[in-house]
């Protein structure tokens, strides 16, 4: 039907056609031109989710860091345990008997006279002494 069409065209359908013709190829060149801006908007679109991604990940990486901040505060947690009884066991210690000089005036020192410890090295026994009235205990 159309080679059949195409025999029988008078001059003006011809005139026609090629106008058509001009028009198909200006119209494939837009559409060569919009498929270059499709291929450079997906190209910007995939940079645009990489940094997406790369954005996500931050946060996602302080958020694996946190458990393991956890996991480290455990035996954070055992050691305030033991501080405060250390430290009611010190401030008991800590107080002089003669004339009732508490914390900074008492000043921890070895008691040469008193070896705990000979290995792995010496260890003395710890003795206080008052510094407001040079009492030892
Ligand atoms: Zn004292």
């Amino acid at each position: 039907m159309m080679y059949n069409n195409l025999d029988d065209l008078s001059p003006e359908d011809e005139a026609e056609l090629r106008q058509l013709e001009v028009q198909i190829t200006e119209l494939f060149s837009l559409l060569e031109k919009s498929e270059i801006q499709i291929s450079l908007l997906k190209d910007e679109n995939s940079q645009l989710k990489a940094q997406i991604q790369k954005l996500q990940q931050q946060p996602r990486s302080s958020q694996y860091k946190s458990p393991q901040v956890e996991t480290i505060k455990v035996p954070k947690e055992v050691i305030p345990t033991v501080v405060p009884t250390d430290t009611s066991l010190r401030q008991n210690k800590r107080k002089c008997p003669n004339c009732g000089a508490m914390g900074f005036s008492i000043k921890e020192v070895d008691d040469k006279t008193k070896i705990i410890c000979y290995s792995p090295r010496k260890i003395y026994k710890k003795k206080k002494v008052c510094t407001k009235c040079r009492f030892e205990f």
